[in-house]
């Protein structure tokens, strides 16, 4: 059970603001020297939210700039088959989807910068944004910078990531039918991650450093009273074990004063759920955000507190993150950045 290789299409992790450092060439082609400075709308970010964003923008004739960073794409740039975004019934390679996404913004006139934002102004209309040394100018701005999963900072955990390592068990958890895995965490992310994988897992081991959860009652006595589920507190993975694919991980007694030695827990997968971090450093404090870190919607609407920026995607949600609720988000944002300019252009002539 434990030895098996990574599953083909292992591997989907949804959270768009993680950098891809190999990034596919057909998506991540040169920055665009040509790119108007100035534009109505302009887009931070190009995971499924800010290209979905762009399409719908594109199509209103708004000829919407998006800023989508060095490795665009988002962390679908990492995956291989996406299982999950409806009208793939076969899957389709993460790579190939955003790839996709970009074309269909491009062919109704986006403009995609490959650079990433240093920092913006919104504090006075237009709104200014730089990037590799270039200032842009915008009367609506969208924001889907994303968020990135945090890890434990193990090598082996890098060297295995979409070969038995994950951050999402909603992507990746159907890979792993028949086999035990681990899941780190003792939050609310890490107990439904653990629920959820008893669906495939046949036995799911929650790891978590303290003898206490952070979850609410109601999870923890889920997981408590759940047969596949076995906790293992006090405890931390220092290593993940497996060549090409995760075997096992060891663990370390984390009680003050233990010296035993760490054990091993053989297990196909490992799904490390310990929170993710949106993507706002850009933003220099410009918007609100919530304990968590994430920006805060104004209204039901995408509307943020300043006028003309509106939100989308992870870089708010850290309850869904889903490839598919960030591009649904994406489409509501253009929609409110479409009918607030039109208003604007109303209010004008
Ligand atoms: P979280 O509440 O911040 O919990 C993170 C967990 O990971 C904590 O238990 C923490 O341990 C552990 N952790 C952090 N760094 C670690 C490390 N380096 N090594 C080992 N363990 C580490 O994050 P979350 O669970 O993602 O939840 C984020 C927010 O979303 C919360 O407000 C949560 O309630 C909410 N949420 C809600 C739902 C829902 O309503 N359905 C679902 C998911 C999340 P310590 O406890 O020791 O710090």
């Amino acid at each position: 059970m434990t030895n098996a290789e990574a599953p083909k299409g292992f591997g989907l992790t949804i959270d768009f603001g993680a950098a891809a450092p190999t990034a596919d060439p057909a998506v991540a082609t040169k920055a665009a020297p040509s790119a108007p400075t100035k534009a109505r709308l302009l887009i931070l970010g190009s995971g499924p939210a800010g290209l979905t964003a762009a399409i719908y923008a594109a199509r209103a004739g708004l000829a919407p700039v998006v800023i989508g960073g060095y490795a665009p794409g988002g962390q679908l740039m990492l995956t291989s088959d996406v299982e999950n975004f409806p009208g793939f019934p076969e899957g389709i390679d993460g790579p190939e989807l955003m790839a996709n996404m970009r074309k269909q913004a491009e062919r109704f006139g986006t403009i995609m910068v490959d650079q990433d934002v240093d920092r913006v102004d919104l504090s006075a209309e237009p709104h200014r944004v730089w990037s590799a040394g270039r200032e842009f100018h915008a009367e609506a701005i969208i924001v889907a910078t994303g968020a990135s999963a945090l890890w434990l900072g193990l090598e082996s955990e890098t060297r295995l990531r979409g070969r038995g390592v994950s951050a999402c068990a909603t992507c990746d958890g159907f890979f792993f039918k028949g086999q035990e895995v681990v899941v780190v965490g003792g939050g609310d992310t890490a107990l439904e991650e653990a629920l959820f994988l008893t669906r495939f897992a046949t036995k799911v081991h929650l790891v978590h450093r303290r003898d206490t959860f952070r979850a609410s009652k109601i999870m923890i006595s889920r997981v408590q009273a759940h047969a596949s589920i076995q906790l293992h507190m006090n405890r931390e993975v220092i290593e993940v074990l497996g060549e090409k694919s995760t075997e096992a991980v060891m663990l370390r007694d984390t009680t003050p004063g233990a010296t035993s030695a760490p054990e091993r827990l053989a297990a196909g997968g490992l799904f490390v759920a310990i929170g993710h971090k949106p993507n706002t450093a850009l933003l220099g404090g410009a918007l609100p955000v919530d304990a968590a870190g994430y920006l805060q919607l104004e209204s039901e609407t995408t509307a943020s507190q300043i006028d003309g920026v509106f939100i989308a995607g992870d870089v708010h949600d850290h309850r869904y993150r889903q490839a598919v609720t960030a591009a649904g988000d994406g489409c509501r944002a253009a929609l409110d950045a479409e009918r607030w300019l039109a208003e604007r252009d109303a209010t004008k002539s």
